[in-house]
């Protein structure tokens, strides 16, 4: 049986005192309450290290949204998978379609970062998924395909049992548009099809595969109850203590 996994992507929001603010309301929600699922906070690089601080003690997990591939040197503005783990990250979101599209990072390029966080450590949060025009062409399984073959070449079956896969359809993301939990789970089946073909059924029978793109409280029970959706990477309404709350109650 999976356990579900619900992280919050804070993006570039939040400076050092509304995150701790954050923080602090979440903490008082979960305070005393049972909860069946896997908590992460991911805020901007600049809140880590408090944030760290904060979590500890709590059922709340600590990923970043970054890293660079290196482990250190003249690459002004990035940082590594060592300085993650030094601020008390467990977890790093890689490949998120911001990434990717504004960003112009390849799949070669996340796959680098995914190895050398695992290398270091740190878990990936591997996110992948189509954008509108791709999905309208009807070539959403070829692009998955393509992005999980790139993105976890060279990786190996200890490797994949530390890693999460996010399934993120990119018109999905910040739109308010979100895909049926038919349109998701037959994605997310697929995506544990191919893990199974490349890994074996175990691996891909316990692969936690999330599902991202406009989760809310009101449509997160009927998606995270689909067979093969294991959680949610939540964008806006991880921003509200209350709104993330309702998420990780319907979890
Ligand atoms: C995201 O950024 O990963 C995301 C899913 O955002 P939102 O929930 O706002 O769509």
């Amino acid at each position: 049986m999976r356990r579900k996994v619900i992280a919050g992507n804070w993006k570039m929001h939040n400076d050092l005192k509304q995150s701790e603010d954050l923080i602090k309301s979440l903490k008082e929600l979960l305070k005393d309450k049972s909860v069946n699922c896997d908590v992460i906070v991911c805020p901007p690089f600049t809140s880590l290290s408090e944030a760290s601080k904060l979590v500890n003690g709590s059922i709340i997990k600590l990923g970043a949204q970054n890293m660079h591939f290196e482990d250190k040197g003249a690459f002004t503005g990035e940082v590594s998978a060592s300085m993650l783990k030094s601020v008390g990250c467990e977890y790093v979101i890689l490949g998120h379609s911001e990434r990717r599209t504004i960003f112009d990072e390849s799949d070669e390029t996340i796959n680098k970062k995914i190895k050398k966080a695992l290398e270091q450590g740190l878990k990936p949060i591997f996110c992948i998924g189509e954008t509108l025009e791709e999905r309208e062409k009807e070539i959403t399984k070829d692009v998955v395909m393509r992005q999980v073959e790139k993105g976890l070449e060279g990786i190996s079956s200890e490797q994949m049992k530390k890693l999460i896969v996010a399934y993120e359809p990119v018109w999905a993301i910040g739109t308010g548009k979100t895909a049926t939990p038919q349109q998701a789970q037959e994605v997310h089946e697929f995506i544990r099809g191919l893990i199974s073909s490349k890994y074996g059924s175990d691996i891909a029978e316990d692969l936690v595969i999330q599902y991202g793109g406009s989760v809310k409280p009101d449509n997160a029970s009927e998606l995270l109850s689909q067979k093969d959706i294991d959680g949610a990477l939540v964008g806006g309404a991880c921003l509200k203590a209350d709104l993330f709350m309702g998420i990780i109650t319907n979890a």
